[in-house]
């Protein structure tokens, strides 16, 4: 049985059937298992990879068992390590085209701006000036687009959520009440709240508006721990 209670020990947590959390540094990366192999949804910092292949590891995988890779948007700590993954696994790409500019060496990384207050100020100065202010270039296979529905995982509906970046995309895994992937369309880090950096805070707000309408009874963040159940219930509250 591949759920066991075990599981739990594994750097990978399962957070929803067939869908394992692992926190690499500050940022959380997923995979989700099907029968024909594993994605592998976003891909850490810069030179963090070996972190990742370690986890899958210590989780009985190995890194030609990542058949996919989908990333939520094109910031160094969801897409820093995809280059160098990319290589290992031979695992093709999905993103949405604004994103995958960014991937692909077209554009740069655009510009952030903090949330109001002075937490997100704070940690925007302690944080993300330390971030890299580029992604190592690699070739990006497909293109996602809002609303589609992707074969993984018993289908994954693309929800596209601009204002973290243009081309930032949530995912809703529409099965066992539904999963929802936020990324960092917001953040549950000293609780549920903005993240700290938006390019565009009133697209960001709209596409949180737009998240809240859905319905999931998990949810998911690149920052910060998954909420459930009741839990999961006060994102549509906050956000409505
Ligand atoms: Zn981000
Ligand atoms: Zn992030």
């Amino acid at each position: 049985m591949l759920y066991s209670s075990t599981i739990f020990d594994m750097p990978f947590q399962q957070i929803f059937p067939g869908v394992y959390e692992f926190a690499n540094g500050i940022v959380n990366n997923w995979l989700i298992a099907d029968d024909d192999g594993w994605t592998l949804i976003d891909t850490g910092y810069p030179n963090k990879e070996q972190t990742i292949l370690d986890a899958l590891a210590a989780f009985g995988k190995k890194p030609n068992d990542i058949k996919r890779i989908l990333l939520t948007h094109a910031h160094p700590d969801h897409v820093g390590g995809y280059a160098a993954l990319k290589q290992v696994t031979g695992a093709p790409a999905w993103i949405h085209p604004l994103d995958a500019q960014v991937v692909r060496g077209a554009i740069p990384l655009p510009r952030v701006t903090p949330s109001p207050g002075l937490l997100p100020w704070l940690l925007f100065n302690a944080l993300n000036r330390q971030m890299p202010n580029a992604i190592p270039r690699a070739e990006i296979e497909n293109e996602i687009a809002d609303g589609e529905r992707l074969p993984i995982g018993g289908g994954l509906r693309v929800i596209h959520t601009p204002g973290h970046s243009a081309g930032h995309c949530a995912f809703l895994l529409e099965r066992d009440g539904n999963l929802l992937f936020a990324a960092d369309a917001c953040a549950n880090v000293l609780g549920l709240g903005p993240s700290i950096v938006y390019a565009d805070h009133a697209q960001g707000r709209a596409s949180l508006r737009k998240l809240a309408a859905l319905n999931f009874d998990t949810v998911c963040f690149g920052h910060g721990k998954a909420l459930h159940g009741a839990n999961a219930k006060k994102f549509n509250a906050k956000w409505k």
